[in-house]
């Protein structure tokens, strides 16, 4: 009988295989060097076998004498699990979307059509200075909050200084912890955190298309304190240095952690900056930094919040995309209606979607259940416990269905 710690190291190993077919797939990888594969690929057929046999390897793993080894099992074969679905995938064997999210994500997003979002436009309407065409005032409106290239560095500096504040107040990680900024364009996302190991992190912000205001939090908090850096940091330590827990020390982008790497970093915005607390520090700081009158900010940040209810749009038009029953041209018209993007947004936003795929469920529903989680946990008024909370979630990932059993 095999024991975790090599199931572990196969399933690194296997993970760094599959990487050589798909350059996006191993986001991160800080083992030993000596694990990488050799220089020619494996054929997918022969990784399939040695996924299914790890598969089945991984099921003989006794673990109900021990909780803390039932919990580390659970969620390494739901990462195996994900690695033969996408080994599938590589193979031209795609499920449809909502098979996708379970096997890749280990949930059942909720679906929602557009007479859901139609009640979320209608507040929009009344809200949205001007006239006419939602889209096109939303647009006109914004070109007023947008961080211009100059000022970026200061801003984010700013907004990245304040998140890293908040979040060591609460969160321990170690003391030699630092990160990079690099500005970058040509890319389908809007900023990327590469985590390097020895709790270094990369963090590109894209220049493609304008910054506005409402990102530059979201990002610092996203990309960095609380989130993906810290959390990176956090799994480092405890689990891969502090347990040996290998499987931690590779980040497959299509497997179940996206869904808590995601949703952590998104919910971990507003446990970072509550609302109160981020209308002060955006209106005495931000706005000023980046030449924008603060008394504009409260309305902002009004529109921003029910625009943030728009964010299940993406699953509704990767699933009809993705599945065919939309052609390019509509998904594009889906989300410059429901998403209200502008239409060159709206495409780069289907690039994102034909390279990710149901990745897009990790950013909503990651979010929402990992809000949901915790609140089940701890008091989330209390701001210590709700970091405590938080804190102990990154250091002991969940896989989706974990938390919904919790
Ligand atoms: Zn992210």
């Amino acid at each position: 009988m095999k024991t975790i710690d090599q199931i572990a190291e196969r399933y690194v190993k296997l993970s760094l295989k599959i990487g050589q077919h798909c350059e996006n797939y191993v986001d991160a990888y800080y083992g030993p060097q000596d694990w990488q594969p050799a220089a020619k690929p494996t054929r997918l057929s022969q990784l399939k076998n040695e996924a299914l046999m790890l598969l089945a390897g991984a099921r003989n793993v006794c673990t109900q004498d021990c909780d803390e080894k039932h919990h580390r099992m659970t969620f390494l074969l739901a990462h195996i699990k994900a690695s033969v679905t996408y080994i599938n995938q590589l193979q031209g064997n795609h499920l449809d979307f909502h098979s996708e999210c379970k096997a890749l994500y280990d949930v059942q997003p909720p679906k929602f059509d557009e007479s859901h979002f139609d009640a979320v436009l209608a507040t929009l309407h009344d809200l949205v200075p001007g006239e006419g065409d939602l889209n096109q005032r939303l647009d006109a409106y914004r070109q007023e909050f947008k961080v211009s290239t100059d000022k970026l560095d200061a801003v984010f500096g700013a907004a990245i200084d304040e998140a890293r504040k908040r979040t060591l107040a609460f969160i321990d990680i170690p003391e030699d912890e630092n990160f990079n900024v690099e500005l970058v364009d040509n890319q389908v996302w809007s900023a990327y955190n590469w985590y390097k190991g020895d709790s270094y992190s990369l963090i590109q912000l894209n220049t493609d298309h304008p910054i506005f205001i409402d990102r530059v939090i979201d990002l610092a908090a996203h990309e960095g304190y609380p989130g993906h850096h810290v959390f990176n940091a956090l799994i480092e330590k405890h689990l891969v240095n502090g347990k040996g827990w290998m499987e931690y020390a590779v980040y497959n982008l299509f497997s179940p952690l996206s869904l808590l790497a995601e949703g952590s970093a998104n919910y971990g915005i507003e446990v970072a900056f509550p609302w109160h607390e981020r209308m002060q520090f955006e209106s005495e700081v931000l706005f000023p930094l980046a030449g924008i009158p603060a008394h504009k900010a409260e309305l902002y940040y009004r529109i921003q919040s029910v625009l943030h209810q728009l964010s299940y749009v993406d699953n509704m038009v990767a699933q009809r995309y993705l599945d065919g029953e939309v052609d390019t041209k509509q998904a594009v018209a889906l989300l410059m209606k429901y998403a209200l993007s502008t239409e060159q947004r709206s495409h780069q936003r289907l690039r994102f979607i034909e390279q990710n795929r149901a990745y897009v469920i990790t950013y909503n529903y990651g979010q929402d259940l990992v809000k949901e989680f915790l609140a089940s946990k701890v008091d989330n008024t209390n701001q210590a416990q709700l970091w405590r909370g938080f804190s102990d979630l990154l250091s002991r990932p969940r896989t989706g269905s974990m938390m919904q059993a919790a």
